[in-house]
């Protein structure tokens, strides 16, 4: 039985198939005879040239693809190199901007700082090698030189030195903030508008006549007139005090208090927080006094001192 079948397919295989081309008008009809098996392998080889083009153009296709995407590729790196540059230039006037404040408000570069304690035997500062090889690439127009790696670390070396930049201006800004609060805490206006009737130190007391020495100034003023506090801060007494008769106390903090006695009425309470230039009475002539003035007192670290010093602009 197989023997017959294989025997069938050998005779078909040898089989022989006869073409006959008539061409027309006078020319002979010609006949191609091939055998089944010569057919059949032009036919695998057919198939076998089709598979292997069809793979061939495949393989081109990937690679102009590739091709295609790297030219995308390299301008975006190039663009993105561009954007780190440009955000370098600015990060270095910031620099600038940040040294020229510190000068102004005599503070030491901080950069200086911190790399002297970090490294005493270099405090140079400046580009690195890094950064001076991609500038020069840069400069050299060889930006495709440049690898998505290149970019990815300038951009992470930006990111440090904004850090930085960052904490310097936070830095400047708390030292600006704490000059501020100093100056607002600095007594240096006129409590009320007057005369200096007594100035401070040694004098002769106008009640007995004997030496004396004044703790403040005195301001004649018209009863009535404001008394102001002479700088931001808190009232820490406001009430009669012996001699002082109402007496308001001010505490500015850093070390400074001010006094302002003999009023006739007091306009605030003890706690208040008070800034410089607020009402905090009227002039009056309680406790002590001969007259209608205010006694105003400048302490500095628990001693008084010369009001004088500090009463630059008027009330
Ligand atoms: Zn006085």
């Amino acid at each position: 039985m197989t023997l017959s079948f294989w025997h069938r397919w050998r005779k078909e295989f040898a089989r022989r198939l006869t073409i006959m081309v008539i061409p027309h008008g006078i020319a002979r009809p010609r006949q191609l005879s091939f055998s089944v098996s010569f057919l059949l392998f032009l036919f695998l080889c057919w198939t076998g040239v089709t598979a292997w083009a069809g793979y061939m153009a495949s393989q081109r296709f990937d690679y102009w693809r590739l091709k295609a995407n790297t030219h995308v590729l390299r301008i975006k790196v190039e663009y993105f190199a561009n954007e780190v540059k440009r955000a370098r230039e600015m990060l270095d006037d910031v620099k600038e901007m940040e040294t020229q404040l510190r000068t102004m408000m005599g503070m030491g570069s901080r950069d200086a700082i911190i790399q002297s304690e970090e490294n005493p035997l270099q405090n140079q500062g400046g580009p690195t090698a890094g950064d001076e090889m991609e500038l020069q690439k840069l400069l050299d127009g060889r930006v495709s030189e440049l690898t998505l790696q290149d970019v990815s670390l300038q951009i992470h070396q930006l990111r440090q030195e904004m850090d930085q930049r960052l904490s310097s201006f936070s830095e400047l800004t708390e030292k600006i903030d704490y000059e501020r609060r100093l100056f607002r805490s600095l007594p240096n206006i006129w409590p009320t508008n007057g005369y200096l009737t007594s100035h401070f130190g040694h004098r002769l007391s106008p009640f007995s006549g004997l030496d004396d020495w004044h703790k403040g100034v005195d301001i004649a003023a018209p009863p009535g007139s404001p008394v102001h506090a002479s700088a931001d801060g808190v009232v820490i007494l406001a009430g009669w005090a012996g001699g002082y008769g109402k007496v308001v106390v001010v505490d500015h903090g850093y070390g400074y208090s001010t006094r302002y006695g003999h009023n006739r009425q007091i306009l605030v309470k003890r706690g208040d927080r008070v800034r410089r230039g607020q009402i905090l009475s009227l002039v009056g002539s309680t406790g002590n006094a001969t007259g209608p003035h205010c006694h105003y007192e400048v302490w500095f670290l628990g001693r008084p001192v010369n009001p004088r010093r500090f009463m630059h602009l008027e009330g």
